[in-house]
C-alpha cells in the first residue's frame, strides 16, 4: 500500500510503519526500531521528544480531575483514598497512552515529510 493511502493516526496507534503499515515501529515498549521490519525504511528521522507526554498531560489531567470531583460529590471519599485512586489512575493512564501517542506522532512526522539525516541544519545546502 503506498504511504499516501496509509493514514497516520491508524499506523501510528498501531504501532506500525508509516510508509508501509506492516512493519513494527517500536522495538522495546518505548524505544524505536532501527528500520522497519517489512520495507527497510530507516527510522533515524523519527524523534518525537517530549510531544506525546505533553499532548497526554493534558486529557489525562482533565479526565482525572473530573473523576476526582464527580466522586468526591457523589460518595465523598476521604481524601487519602483520592490521592490512592487517582495518582494510580495517572500513572496507569499516562503509560498506556504514551506509545500510542508516540506513534502517532512519529507517523504524522513521517507524513509531513521528516526524513532520515533531515534537519535544520541539512537546509543549507
Ligand atoms: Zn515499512
Amino acid at each position: 500500500m503506498s504511504d499516501t493511502q496509509l493514514s497516520p493516526i491508524a499506523t501510528g496507534l498501531a504501532g506500525r510503519c508509516p510508509r508501509c503499515g506492516e512493519g513494527r515501529l517500536f522495538s522495546g515498549f518505548l524505544g524505536v526500531a532501527d528500520k522497519c521490519d517489512s520495507c527497510g525504511l530507516d527510522y533515524s528521522f523519527a524523534d518525537s521528544g517530549d510531544g506525546p507526554a505533553v499532548l497526554i498531560m493534558f486529557p489525562v489531567g482533565t479526565i482525572v480531575v473530573l473523576l476526582w470531583l464527580i466522586t468526591d460529590a457523589l460518595f465523598g471519599f476521604p481524601f487519602i483514598v483520592h490521592i490512592a485512586l487517582w495518582s494510580l489512575t495517572t500513572i496507569a493512564l499516562s503509560i498506556a497512552l504514551l506509545r500510542p501517542f508516540k506513534g502517532v506522532m512519529i507517523n504524522l512526522q513521517y507524513k509531513a515529510g521528516a526524513r532520515p539525516g533531515g534537519g535544520p541544519g541539512d537546509m543549507e545546502g
